[in-house]
């Protein structure tokens, strides 16, 4: 049997008090703890398609032109050659000297794509990047074996290994996250090996591949790697520790959000207990007592007020 609600405004109040202390004290250690959740706040952009397809550090000139819209009738019929210098007079239309697209056809050739592969297109209406890529990828018979790379105002087509081969080496400080205890620490660093070579680009790492290297010297990580990969494992790293401090910060803040909301449940069950009694009914389950004052025979138990010097003990029956 419970008792009737009374919606009085402290009755409201006390409902809320303890997601609103809970909400208090994650704002306070939302406050204090402040450095876990902004230091490491990942910053780096992800790379766009055009990046990523064509290289990080392309030359705006290079990307304004790779963007052009080609004209809405565009087609190509004919030999794969044929159709590069088509698209090259699209790129580069005044025929520059030093400007233009260059095919390694030796390599394209070792990789078993000839220069007379027949293409068929309509690439009216694409930008000139996208266009491009569709076009080495019927070259390739879909095999994605092609790409291309802008270097100064040139841009090279070749086999994606070829490209690859353009690395550099770079070294990251990853003592915050293998630890810095020598004895843990090279278990730590295979770890780590692990989970960039599983997640970033894992084809092109030694012994798969042969551009990707990464090697561990107390703590700092030393890696080969293209820079569209290097700008992938910022981001990887930078995320690593983001979350790393978001699990700290939630373990830390764990205690004091979830004590307030049993501190602020207190004044509530308080009230409550107090307007059951009041009522006659049980303070700790809301049973109608009148019947049996001494003992609530739902929980058992015994109210304080209720004639103390007849509760001796379990024998009192109710009348
Ligand atoms: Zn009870």
């Amino acid at each position: 049997m419970k008792a009737t609600k009374v919606r009085s405004p402290m009755a409201f109040l006390f409902r809320w008090l303890p997601l609103v202390m809970a909400a208090a004290a994650l704002a306070l250690a939302c406050g204090y703890w402040r450095n876990l959740l902004t230091a490491n706040r990942p910053v780096t952009p992800p790379l766009t398609s055009i990046e990523r397809n064509y290289g990080i550090d392309i030359d705006p000139a290079m990307l304004g032109k790779l963007r052009q819209l080609l004209p809405e009738t565009f087609e190509v019929h004919g030999k794969f050659s044929d159709v590069i210098d088509a698209m090259r007079d699209k790129l580069f239309p005044h025929g520059a000297k030093t400007a233009g697209i260059f095919v390694n056809w030796r390599a394209l050739e070792l990789a078993g794509i000839s220069r007379s592969t027949r293409i068929d297109a309509r690439l009216g209406g694409l930008q000139i990047q996208d266009a491009l890529l569709r076009v080495l990828a019927i070259a390739d018979g879909g095999t994605e074996k092609l790409g291309a790379a802008p270097e100064d105002d040139v841009l090279w087509v070749d086999t994606k290994d070829d490209l690859a081969k353009n690395v550099f080496t770079r070294v990251y400080d990853v003592r915050d996250i293998v630890g810095r205890d020598p004895k843990t620490r090279a278990a730590a660093e295979a770890d780590l090996k692990a989970q960039i070579t599983a997640k970033i680009d894992p084809a092109s790492w030694r012994p798969r591949g042969s551009a990707g290297d990464i090697r561990f010297l107390q703590g700092q990580a030393i890696v080969t790697q293209t820079a569209v990969n290097q700008h992938d494992l910022i981001m990887f790293l930078d995320r690593l520790r983001w979350y790393r401090d978001l699990r700290l910060f939630a373990r830390k803040a764990a205690w004091p959000v979830g004590g307030a909301f049993v501190l602020g449940m207190i004044p509530g069950a308080l009230l409550r207990r107090y307007r059951r009694k009041a009522q006659g009914l049980c303070g700790i389950c809301g049973y109608d007592l009148r019947a049996t004052p001494d003992r609530c025979p739902e929980c058992g138990d015994v109210p304080s007020t209720a004639g103390r010097e007849t509760t001796s003990g379990p024998m009192s029956q109710p009348r």
